[in-house]
């Protein structure tokens, strides 16, 4: 989205260029740094149609922008007044965390003076001698006095709470805005799933760890025939089982592992069993789930067809290296279609 251009970068445009610019650094999988912001808050400003014209090819080339491009594309379209810029802007949260620091100085300072106010009008009234008419003075010039600066004490506590609530706000708000932002990024939009770019780093850790239960699987699922579904009924028909197999997987494993959409009609997960039983009946239990799919005629209870799927589980070993995990699945997966699809077969690392 391109932004009007604006002269004053006050801290709520500045926070709303960066609620702007997140999205896109997370979708392009570039570190929010300030250089990174800097480039995408002049992109989202429009202010140098020429940057915006080369980010879109280095985007359009590459998927992402290098820190080498980013830096490039810095030197090469915004000059030194934007570097000026470019540090104010790398903090959003710096200038939202300053202003709350210079609001709790001056509310120190403030309550510093009232207490000297509170010393000297207590070590006044300690003193005051009543039995001379300046005593009765001394007294209501105190009272007068804690009465004034209590009253300016309880305003400027109320200006110091909302200023508070204000750059909470605004902090959560750009907190909300990147989870937001970053969960997005990692999910497949047609089923919801967590997406292979997804999948692919967390197979890395998944591999590495090695305080798993005793029987951790990487378990392959390919939808059987699924090409004839789509050609006999449909694209549509066809996204509408992927769906449908993506919430069954997303109810069964979410409480013992991790599912994603491995892409086109394929789908995995990571989960932790305490026993190769416990394990087939699991996913025993999930392809007979799956199995009982039924595409019906529209508007009626007519079956036009059974949706099943073929399981490839891998069981890994300590010290697992990923792309060998993922291998043993996908000879597990072949073995299952190979004997007959809607079955699962396993391989051991
Ligand atoms: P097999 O039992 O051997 O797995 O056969 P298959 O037909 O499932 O496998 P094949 O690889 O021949 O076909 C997969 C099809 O999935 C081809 C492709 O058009 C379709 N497909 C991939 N992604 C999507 C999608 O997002 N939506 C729809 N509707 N179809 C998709
Ligand atoms: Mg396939
Ligand atoms: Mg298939």
């Amino acid at each position: 989205m391109i932004l009007s251009a604006q002269a004053e970068h006050s801290l709520s445009y500045s926070s709303h260029c960066l609620k702007q610019a997140i999205p896109l650094m997370v979708k392009y999988k570039m570190p929010i740094t300030p250089l990174n912001y800097a480039i995408w808050y002049a992109y989202v400003s429009n202010k140098t149609p020429e940057l915006n014209d080369a980010l879109d090819k280095i985007i359009d080339e590459f998927k992402t922008c290098s820190h080498e491009h980013a830096k490039a594309l810095f030197n090469q379209f915004l000059s030194s007044d934007d570097l000026a810029l470019f540090y104010q802007l790398s903090g959003g949260f710096n200038d939202v965390v300053g202003k709350v620091h210079q609001d709790i100085n001056e509310a120190i300072n403030y309550s510093t003076e009232f207490n000297q106010t509170l010393q000297e009008c207590h070590l006044k009234l300690k003193n005051a001698d009543i039995s001379q008419e300046t005593g009765f003075d001394d007294v209501l010039d105190c009272v007068e006095r804690l009465s004034d600066e209590s009253a300016t004490l309880q305003s400027r506590a109320q200006d110091f709470q909302n200023q508070l609530a204000q750059a909470y706000a605004e902090i959560t708000d750009l907190k909300q805005e990147l989870i937001r932002s970053k969960d997005k990024a990692q999910r497949d939009p047609l089923t919801g799933l967590l997406n292979r770019g997804k999948f692919d780093e967390d197979i890395k850790r998944f591999c590495k760890n090695n305080e798993l239960a005793q029987v951790s699987v990487l378990t392959m699922i390919d939808i059987d025939h699924f090409k004839s579904f789509n050609d006999n009924f449909g694209h549509q028909k066809g996204d509408q089982v992927l769906r449908a197999v993506s919430a069954k997987l997303l109810k069964h494993v979410s409480s013992i592992g991790q599912a994603y959409r491995y892409g086109g009609e394929e789908f995995c997960f990571t989960a932790q069993f305490a026993s190769i039983s416990d394990m087939t009946n699991f996913t025993q239990l999930l392809r007979q789930t799956i199995a009982k799919l039924q595409i019906k005629k529209p508007n009626s209870d007519k079956v036009l067809s059974q949706v099943t799927a073929s399981f490839g589980i891998a069981i890994k070993a300590k010290n697992s290296n990923p792309e060998q995990l993922i291998a043993k699945a996908d000879k597990a997966l072949y073995l299952a279609k190979e004997h007959g699809r809607n079955r699962i077969e396993i391989v051991e690392e």
